[in-house]
């Protein structure tokens, strides 16, 4: 039996780690596939497909995207995603455009403040990095504003919170719209993460599944036992094909390793032939 990894960040976006440190941790982990889910944008992608070549892990290029459902953000997962698409380009330009926005005035509600973070702070080495709240809380724990990055998500990176407004969303039929253009199978990432209750994100699983999404991360490291049990159900009952992550981030989420999540993760290689199949 063979473990995959099917939700990862690397330093194109929040995580920690480079595209090539990511896949060499993999490949040190025993994880046979890995898919690269950055937030709204592919620029890791070329260089993970490189690492796996060389280390003989099977890199799937991905992306995570975000929209909103009933006034909570969501994410959605697409795999297999074809970078060189110029509608999917087209539309993480805009979603990076729309997070820019979004950065821009929380960073200068932090200046009112008298808290000031340089542009070379936030990046951390990579200047092509997309910028998002966890590379905010890094730079405020390392300014010394908290002592643990839950702490200082609360008292500043919250939504409603005084820093924070939220990105402005794009409906998901325009988010699954453009994942499609770019052959993605698509999946809803970590869907007890909004905490909606049990009958809503069945809503929201099937409202998604009417405009082709083809899966459901049943397997994340935020789940337990029986959150994982219900969503395979879900899945079952509209069809979908499960998927399964970690929400690996390097030491933004120092809790979560790859492949393992909090401890109890195990994605075996079986779902990705499933997927492959589906395509
Ligand atoms: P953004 O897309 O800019 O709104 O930032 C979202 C990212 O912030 C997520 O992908 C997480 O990596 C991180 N994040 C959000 N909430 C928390 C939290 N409570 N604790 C730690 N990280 C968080
Ligand atoms: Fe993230
Ligand atoms: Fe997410
Ligand atoms: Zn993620």
């Amino acid at each position: 039996m063979s473990y995959i990894d099917l939700h990862v960040h690397s330093n194109a976006s929040d995580g920690t780690l480079s595209p090539s440190q990511v896949v060499n941790l993999a490949s040190q982990s025993g994880l046979s596939a890995i898919a690269l889910t950055d937030h709204d944008t592919t620029a890791g992608i070329t260089e993970a497909l490189e690492a796996g070549n060389k280390l003989g892990v099977e890199v799937i290029p991905g992306i995570e995207v975000s929209s909103s459902f009933q006034g909570h953000e969501i994410h959605i997962l697409g795999l297999f995603v074809d970078q060189d698409s110029p509608a999917l380009q087209e539309a993480l330009r805009e979603f990076r455009l729309r997070r820019d926005r979004r950065n821009q005035e929380m960073l200068s509600r932090f200046e009112t403040a008298g808290i000031h973070m340089t542009e070379a702070e936030l990046q951390a080495g990579n200047p092509h990095t997309v910028i998002t709240r966890a590379h905010v809380a890094r730079v405020l724990e390392e300014k010394g504003y908290g002592t643990s990055r839950s702490q200082i998500f609360k008292k500043y990176l919250e939504y409603g919170g005084p820093f924070c407004p939220p990105k402005e969303y794009l409906p998901p039929s325009d988010v699954l719209a453009a994942l499609l253009a770019s052959d993605a199978f698509v999946a809803l990432a970590h869907p007890f993460l909004y905490k909606l209750g049990d009958q809503k994100t069945f809503e929201l699983i099937s409202m998604l599944a009417g405009l082709g999404m083809k899966g459901l991360e049943v397997y994340h490291s935020s789940n337990n036992q029986l959150e994982s049990a219900k969503l395979q159900e879900m899945a079952a009952k509209q069809n979908l094909l499960p998927t399964g992550g970690s929400d690996f981030h390097g030491s933004n989420k120092p809790d979560i390793s790859i492949g393992t999540g909090r401890g109890g993760l195990r994605v075996s290689h079986l779902l990705l032939n499933d997927i492959k199949a589906a395509r």
